[in-house]
């Protein structure tokens, strides 16, 4: 597996994966774990050939990527060789992304947000709060301090089709594209930030409203982007980006299939997510080729994230989640699958 003493490489498009560990209710129902990574950029599904004996395997399927974190890497592990990286991109003036993608509790909002109960002792922190904390030293360092930068950010949430402030009670937001094709999220909330302390406050209370008023059975956070943007502007022009990163959480790709559900809405969604995911795919592969489609307008995320496309100077990062359950089996190469795809 990856250790820290393997090279952090430079890509354009990064595209990893990780595998969490069994949880507590799996390993109490002993669970087979399905996944092995043989090496730091390997992953074997082991597939059953049938559900009543898993210890029968059909072939093994073998998947590669730039980086595959085992169940024993950290968030900072992961971080180190995913977000961190693409910080330089936005003090030189560029947009960077990244993306958790996979189903539902395979660990997108564990390693994106993190786990914490808002206080910075006790904290499990997550890409939003590490990337957030580089940018503060970097904007202080040596060699940017003399641009003058201030940092800030936002945290919205795109359901059904719709987006959300999650910084200002959920208030629901208008999209706008002027005519020179920039798109703006119109009154988003946007704060200036100067500590980690700042941001983990932001994360949690951005999770708050994510999740409130839900039930587990009925989770909505499972079928909504959530999108958190650190900003640089400089001091001089606040009106003008220096540069982007954003962090995004995706809906569960399992809501995606959600399209023959006998629940109308429930079936509209699953749509909306398959559209959106189609989409972001396709952007993503385009910023590698020159005169590429950019199918950004198909969906509200790709709309938002447009300038992230667009732009000369971008550069971008999927981490696909797994979970190592037998019964996640069909999901898990769904994702792999999908993940397969994107560089
Ligand atoms: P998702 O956002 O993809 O639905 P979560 O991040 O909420 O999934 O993860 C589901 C559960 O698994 C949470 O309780 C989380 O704390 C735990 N978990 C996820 N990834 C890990 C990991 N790498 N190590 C330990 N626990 C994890
Ligand atoms: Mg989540």
């Amino acid at each position: 597996p990856l250790s820290e003493n393997d090279a952090i490489e430079d890509h354009l498009i990064t595209v990893c994966v990780r595998k969490r560990p069994l949880n507590k209710k799996e390993a109490a129902r002993k669970e087979v774990d399905v996944i092995t990574i043989p090496s730091k950029n390997q992953l074997i599904v082991h597939e059953p050939k049938n559900k009543v004996d898993l210890t029968k395997y059909l072939e093994n399927q073998l998947f590669r990527f730039d980086y595959a974190f085992d169940e024993t890497c950290s968030n900072e592990m992961v971080y180190r060789y995913t977000a961190q990286p693409l910080i330089k991109t936005i003090f030189e003036g560029g947009f960077a992304t990244c993306f958790a993608y996979g189903q539902t509790g395979s660990g997108k909002t564990h390693t994106m947000g993190g786990d914490f109960n808002g206080k910075s002792q006790d904290c499990h922190k997550g890409i939003y709060a590490m990337a957030s904390a580089d940018v503060f030293k970097l904007a202080n360092s040596s060699k940017y301090r003399h641009l003058n930068l201030v940092v800030s950010s936002s945290f919205f949430e795109i359901y059904s089709g719709k987006v959300f402030d999650l910084l200002n009670n959920k208030a629901k937001l208008r999209i706008l594209e002027d005519g020179k094709q920039q798109v703006q999220v119109v009154g988003l909330t946007e704060k200036v930030v100067c500590t980690t302390d700042e941001v983990l406050k932001l994360i949690q209370k951005g999770n708050q409203a994510r999740t409130s008023g839900q039930t587990f059975a009925n989770s909505n956070s499972s079928r909504s982007h959530a999108v958190f943007q650190i900003y640089l502007r400089s001091n001089n022009n606040m009106q003008k980006i220096h540069g982007k990163f954003s962090l995004i959480d995706l809906a569960g790709n399992e809501r995606g299939a959600d399209t023959s559900s006998a629940n109308r809405q429930t079936r509209m969604e699953g749509a909306e997510i398959n559209k959106s995911l189609l989409a972001l795919k396709e952007c993503i592969r385009a910023l590698g080729r020159k005169g590429a489609h950019l199918p950004f307008r198909v969906s509200k995320l790709t709309q938002v994230l447009r300038d992230s496309f667009v732009g000369s100077n971008s550069r971008t990062c999927m981490i696909a989640m797994v979970s190592p359950g037998v019964n996640s089996c069909e999901h898990t190469l769904n994702t792999l699958r999908y993940a397969d795809r994107v560089k």
